[in-house]
């Protein structure tokens, strides 16, 4: 992959007719830098959010070997790193995926939610006696703006008996939980371990390990979290208030936090109509989110000489390519008033969740792809205050 120093140095070079993946890896080393430095436990990686090999091995390197992985094919990703460690934590796996994952991938980490799945993993393991099995409860999603409850998660009524039954499979037995993708209060997490507390002691079974999931906030014009430290801060305490605090490790899994900054996109305008800018990506490649989760990302023009910022700003709404009247991509996206056809935008924070969801429908979905040794637009990481080295935690867990 070819590196330049910003996206217009790179145009400088290149007119590239589809819409380039822009990559910078060390904004996710410095993510996964904050995580293992600053959170009190074992920072795991959801593989989902960008299984590029390029991030992953990012990754790998600042220490985060752990990966929570939710099919086959993501296993076989994230297994080719060196000494991965790999938590299959789809509560809903088949039968023959959880076979060749203990078999041919030595995956001893499940989740469950059911006495159904349960069996199925007890089954399909042969019994073995070196599983770790995480219990995923259901907890609230009230403070995330990507809201994943009612799909998985066993109830409040119905945990504590399953998870004296795990207690008597399970080598080690854990609690999970997902507070719902970014997550902009850190009570979510607070509150989550709280309900953890409650089923310890009205199940009255002892756990090893404490899961507390994803969610973990990145920033973007439309959403401006309070910063990660907060969320450290309120998990510690929370966590140091656990009647298990010492005999337990916890763990957290984030995807979006150490990814969002990792990647851009570098999109051509093929047409201005009025404020509509048609552009060469949308909805159903790496801007999902912008489609149909409300996501605004930050753009600006990188057209080599048009880098223009200061002169007047207009509103857009952006189209993307495909025949599809839900392409629409309705921002506001704030940008030179000047902007018209064949100027390129970059569009940043699309490392979570963008190349993974893109589809080839309309004979769309390639990419090119280079690296960038820029900084992201945007950061939860790169202002003074994050940068510098935070204390080391009292918590005990
Ligand atoms: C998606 C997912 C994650 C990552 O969530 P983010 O919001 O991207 O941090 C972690 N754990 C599980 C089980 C997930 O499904």
């Amino acid at each position: 992959m070819n590196i330049y120093p910003s996206a217009s140095e790179f145009l400088r070079h290149r007119r590239p007719e589809r819409p380039v993946l822009a990559l910078r890896p060390h904004a996710a080393k410095r993510a996964a830098d904050w995580f293992v430095a600053n959170f009190p436990g074992r920072v795991l990686y959801a593989a989902k959010a960008n299984d590029a090999p390029a991030i992953l091995d990012m990754l790998a390197g600042a220490g985060v070997r752990a990966f929570d992985v939710a099919s086959l094919a993501e296993i076989e990703r994230v297994a080719r790193i060196e000494d991965a460690e790999l938590y299959y934590m789809n509560p809903v796996k088949p039968r023959g995926a959880i076979a060749r994952a203990y078999r041919e991938f030595g995956v001893r980490r499940f989740a469950f939610d059911s006495d159904d799945e349960l069996d199925k993993v007890l089954q399909e393991t042969g019994g073995a006696g070196d599983l770790t099995l995480f219990l995923r409860i259901a907890c609230p999603n009230t403070h995330s703006l990507i809201p994943l409850e009612g799909k998985y998660g066993v109830s409040v009524e119905d945990a504590p008996a399953l998870l004296l039954r795990a207690r008597q499979c399970a080598t080690r037995l854990g609690i999970t939980f997902h507070v719902g993708s970014q997550a902009v209060v850190p009570a979510a997490f607070g509150d989550a371990l709280t309900q953890v507390g409650q089923l310890i002691v009205s199940s009255g079974v002892l756990v090893d390990a404490i899961d507390i999931g994803g969610g973990f906030p990145a920033r973007y014009p439309h959403s401006d979290p309070p910063g990660l430290d907060c969320y450290m801060d309120e998990i510690v305490r929370a966590a140091d208030a656990l009647a298990v605090k010492h005999s337990c490790e916890l763990l957290c899994e984030p995807g979006r936090a150490l990814v969002a900054e990792s990647e851009a996109v570098i999109v051509r305008v093929d047409a201005r109509r009025g404020n509509a800018l048609y552009i060469n990506d949308g909805a159903f490649g790496s801007l999902f989110d912008a489609a149909f989760s409300g996501f605004r990302f930050p753009v600006r023009c990188v057209t080599p000489g048009r880098e223009v910022s200061g002169t007047a700003e207009t509103d857009f709404v952006l189209y993307g390519p495909t025949c599809d009247s839900a392409d629409y991509l309705p921002g506001p996206f704030v940008l030179p008033d000047s902007v018209g056809e064949g100027d390129y935008l970059e569009i940043g924070q699309v490392g979570a969740y963008g190349r993974v969801l893109a589809n080839r429908f309309n004979g769309f979905g390639e990419f090119d792809e280079i690296v960038l040794t820029d900084e992201p637009m945007l950061s939860m990481f790169a202002c003074p205050e994050a940068a510098a080295q935070r204390p080391v935690r009292s918590a005990s867990l």
